[in-house]
């Protein structure tokens, strides 16, 4: 028997996020090159939320969204790729959690998979009390989505104190302007 041609895709759920440089273009043109990534089938894309930033830093809000993705590629394949991504988009990690970014990509959920690698742990350890990813994930996932260690969706969403934070961008026709340069006002 031959190995098959193509390798099995299966579906993972990865979140968006940024608050700099016009963080609703950073986000929507990150779905377009999620969907051009080699190996992967773009699925369905949520809406854009606008949610307050978490933490100690004073920073401008954020823009939050979850896409589903078919893929081949393994997790840590799949992990390089977003990180390359963020770095197209001019992150720079200086080593402060949570502070404001050009573009985060979280890799959410991978299948059935639940990883503990030292630079990598599926499902994200943050998920389940994220309104700000949970929110979006329930707008393309099945309420019933089981995910592997959490549980239900329907019951972590159930289960947040802030489900009402992020609030639902409208669609406009600026939406699809274009991310400006690094000489252009953010
Ligand atoms: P956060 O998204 O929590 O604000 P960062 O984006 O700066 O933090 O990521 C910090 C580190 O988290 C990365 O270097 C990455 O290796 C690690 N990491 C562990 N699990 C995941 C995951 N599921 N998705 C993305 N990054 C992860
Ligand atoms: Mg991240």
């Amino acid at each position: 028997m031959t190995a098959p041609e193509h390798p099995a895709s299966v579906m993972a759920y990865i979140g968006l996020g940024s608050n700099l440089a016009n963080p609703r273009a950073q986000v929507r043109r990150a779905m377009d090159e999620l969907a051009a990534l080699p190996g992967c089938t773009l699925c369905l894309r949520s809406s854009l939320y606008a949610t307050p930033p978490l933490g100690p830093v004073a920073q401008p809000e954020f823009v939050n969204a979850v896409v589903s993705l078919a893929t081949t590629l393994t997790p840590l394949e799949l992990l390089a790729a977003l990180q390359g991504l963020e770095r197209e988009h001019g992150r720079v990690r200086d080593g402060t959690r949570w502070g404001p970014r050009t573009l985060d990509l979280d890799l959410l959920i991978f299948d059935e998979l639940q990883l503990q690698l030292p630079g990598l742990i599926v499902p994200h350890p943050e998920l389940a009390k994220r309104s700000f990813v949970l929110v979006p994930l329930a707008e393309i996932a099945p309420v019933r989505l089981l995910i592997p260690g959490h549980g239900r969706l329907q019951d972590l969403l159930a289960a947040l104190p802030d489900r009402d934070a992020p609030r639902r961008l409208p669609e406009t026709a600026a939406a699809a302007a274009a991310v400006p340069g690094p000489q252009a006002p953010a």
